[in-house]
């Protein structure tokens, strides 16, 4: 991508992560505005064209950026705020986290859907079983429902070079309290609240906007979406992919 222009992502705005204060202060503001509004525009002068192309074009342009650009600059994020005096504590086993709704760019969802294309590969069925079992729960009735991410296998994410940014940004610095949560989870003892980094999600939620920014520079749906509805959704209709980048809106939203 080039060095361009700062693009603003106020037509597609940033998403508060639960919990956090909506006073966030100014410069913080400006910051993760500026970053997501600085990827947007690094974007644009490929996007606009791109918006006249096939719809095949278009979907190799935004799967590219999401690809190369967005997700790799969300483990950046999440790199340099481990490299500060923040502790992560998150590893490879631990897994209460992938028990929640996970909001996603379309783009996002693609890519993990575009794993799963063997008929053979057995996530195909587990994500759609789990779609109908978590149809319109809402955020906290998903976690105490105890059943996690179809994509989560053995305690490890399945797709884990294409896992979502919200899966990227979602960093504990107390791995004894998850290990607790997920206890009280599977012994049916309630969902017991854990520690998370809101700040980077945040931060990272503005990865997020800069993405749907660039999905509506090329003229495509930019909703927001849940993930494994999505991903059930797109293996049930395989026309649904070529749709969204014929520019139709196809996909539910999440808000
Ligand atoms: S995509 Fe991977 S990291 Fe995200 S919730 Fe599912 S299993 Fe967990």
């Amino acid at each position: 991508m080039t060095e361009a222009a700062f693009r603003p992502i106020d037509d597609v705005g940033l998403r508060l992560p639960k919990g956090m204060p909506e006073d966030i202060a100014e410069p913080f503001l400006e910051y993760v505005v500026g970053k997501a509004g600085t990827l947007r525009g690094s974007a644009a002068p490929m996007a606009e064209p791109m918006a006249k192309e096939s719809p095949l074009a278009r979907l190799r342009f935004v799967l590219d950026i999401a690809k190369q650009h967005v997700l790799p600059g969300t483990d950046a994020i999440v790199q340099e705020f481990a490299n500060a005096p923040a502790k992560i504590e998150c590893r490879a086993g631990c897994s209460f986290c992938c028990h929640q709704n996970v909001d996603v760019t379309i783009p996002e969802a693609i890519l993990i859907a575009l794993r799963l294309a063997d008929p053979e590969d057995p996530r195909r069925s587990a994500v759609l079983s789990a779609a109908e079992a978590f149809a319109g729960v809402e955020d906290d009735a998903r976690i105490a429902l105890g059943r996690p991410c179809p994509l989560l296998i053995d305690k490890r994410c399945s797709v884990y070079e294409d896992r979502p940014i919200a899966c990227r940004s979602l960093t504990s610095p107390d791995a004894e309290r998850c290990d607790d949560a997920m206890r009280s989870l599977e012994a049916g003892e309630g969902v017991l609240p854990i520690e998370v980094y809101l700040v980077l999600q945040f931060l990272c939620n503005g990865e997020q906007s800069a993405m749907r920014g660039i999905c509506r520079d090329v003229g495509l749906q930019d909703d927001i979406v849940e993930l494994t509805q999505t991903v059930a959704a797109i293996l049930r209709d395989e026309t649904l992919v070529e749709r969204w980048a014929k520019g139709e809106r196809v996909f539910t939203p999440r808000d």
